[in-house]
């Protein structure tokens, strides 16, 4: 059905709860602005390359645009515009005084040079400028973009506005107005709703066992947060294999190495050569990308890519709890069989939605010229979320639904109120 598709269906199942008229399902359904341009950036190597760009506007209504850019090679106007929506929901689930807006390059940011990143980021920038703005459209790092990019799109809007402008995006490092905690804050605010959502079903963290799929920065940052509350890691897994434990996984350890060699196999191979004695002593084993799914551990953890949990496999899911901190990790035919199993699904739009909660206390400072502690950050994200979460749990409660009909329920009034 295409990611437009899933957001279409989640939408369709909040309006039929709310009983809503079809003029506010055509409404939630439709971007405001879809905008396009063709890049095209000098080469190193000489000659020039052009690579399609989008900004999707989807939503205003609860305040200005907001929502990341994604340099990736699958970007399309469906994926972006998805992506859009869900901003608009994860805004208005949080409550945060933001609309929705994705913006996306078709290009393999691996394939570019650090120069002909910083030149597209800039002709991003150029093409798009009169539709940003601090009180207008404010985008943020999403796949592969970093504060280094932030800061560079910055200079490049600042250039041609004429005047510093740091509250025109988000996610820009510490010395260009960025945050405390913006970059462990998706990570971050996943674990608070977790912790509340235990809190409910009294289950103590130190009994419980989880798996990672995803060793970016949300996945890694997710699996030392696990293991310092006390809950044992058994797998971990990057795009290349799991790792798994019969013990626990010694996270820190793990991360380290796939830090400094690039991936989460070096800790027991070089290449393709592994030491079997030590696996074996450590009760370790390393196996396809996909097995993390199929660990048999309470809590699963998606925090890479979309579509992970589908029809085919969902039935090799043996948690009890799914927490996505990846968007759209699961299908719609997956959700509804988790669903039927009581599987508790914490959705995308509630569980990852720290990292633009603290994008808006960056653009909270900025407006006001503040640098906040990182304690203030933390102890600021963990109220939103544990409110967040206490919003959503109690409507799916009432209304005997799951956690994201109820996040979509309530994120579509409250985007219809205003
Ligand atoms: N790209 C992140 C997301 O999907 C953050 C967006 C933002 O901070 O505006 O939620």
């Amino acid at each position: 059905m295409g990611a437009f598709g899933y957001f279409k269906h989640n939408v369709e199942k909040a309006a039929t709860l709310l009983g809503l008229t079809e003029e506010d399902r055509t409404k939630l359904m439709t971007p405001d602005r879809v905008l396009k341009a063709e890049l095209t950036i000098p080469l190193d190597a000489g000659g020039t390359a052009t690579f399609p760009a989008y900004r999707v506007q989807f939503n205003n209504a609860r305040g200005p645009y907001k929502g990341g850019i994604r340099f990736h090679p699958d970007a399309d106007e469906d994926e972006v515009s998805a992506l859009a929506a869900m901003m608009a929901i994860k805004c208005a689930v949080v409550g945060i005084p933001f609309g929705g807006a994705k913006g996306g390059v078709a290009v393999d940011p691996k394939k570019l040079s650090r120069t002909e990143i910083h030149e597209l980021s800039r002709a991003y920038v150029r093409a798009f400028a009169e539709h940003l703005g601090p009180d207008v459209d404010v985008p943020a790092p999403d796949v592969y973009t970093n504060p280094e990019i932030m800061a560079v799109m910055l200079d490049e809007y600042e250039k041609i506005v004429g005047h510093a402008a740091p509250a025109m995006i988000t996610g820009k490092p510490l010395d260009k107005g960025g945050s405390l905690g913006r970059d462990t804050a998706t990570a971050d605010g996943a674990i608070f709703v977790l912790n509340a959502l235990l809190a409910d079903q009294h289950k103590d963290a130190s009994k419980l066992t989880a798996a990672v799929q995803g060793a970016g920065n949300a996945g890694a940052q997710a699996a030392h947060l696990l293991s310092e509350m006390g809950v044992s890691v058994k797998a971990m897994a990057d795009s290349g294999g799991t790792l798994t434990c019969a013990t626990y996984v010694d996270v820190e350890k793990t991360l380290a190495i796939k830090e400094s060699k690039g991936s989460l196999k070096s800790i027991y191979c070089e290449g393709s050569v592994c030491d079997a004695e030590k696996m074996t002593a450590e009760g370790a084993s390393y196996s396809d990308a996909e097995a993390v799914l199929r660990a048999p551990v309470d809590i699963l953890v998606p925090a890479a890519l979309e579509e992970q949990i589908r029809i085919d496999n969902v039935n090799d899911v043996k948690a009890d709890i799914v927490l996505e901190i990846a968007n759209g990790p699961v299908t719609p035919e997956a959700d509804d069989i988790l669903a039927k199993r009581m599987v508790a699904v914490v959705p995308d739009v509630l569980a990852n939605a720290g990292g633009v909660t603290v994008s808006y206390f960056e653009w909270l400072q900025n407006k006001a010229g503040e640098q906040w502690t990182r304690a203030d950050v933390r102890e600021r994200l963990a109220d939103t979320m544990q409110d967040a979460y206490r919003d959503v749990a109690d409507f799916a409660l009432t209304k005997g639904v799951t956690l994201r009909d109820a996040a979509y329920a309530l994120a579509v009034s409250r985007i219809l109120e205003k």
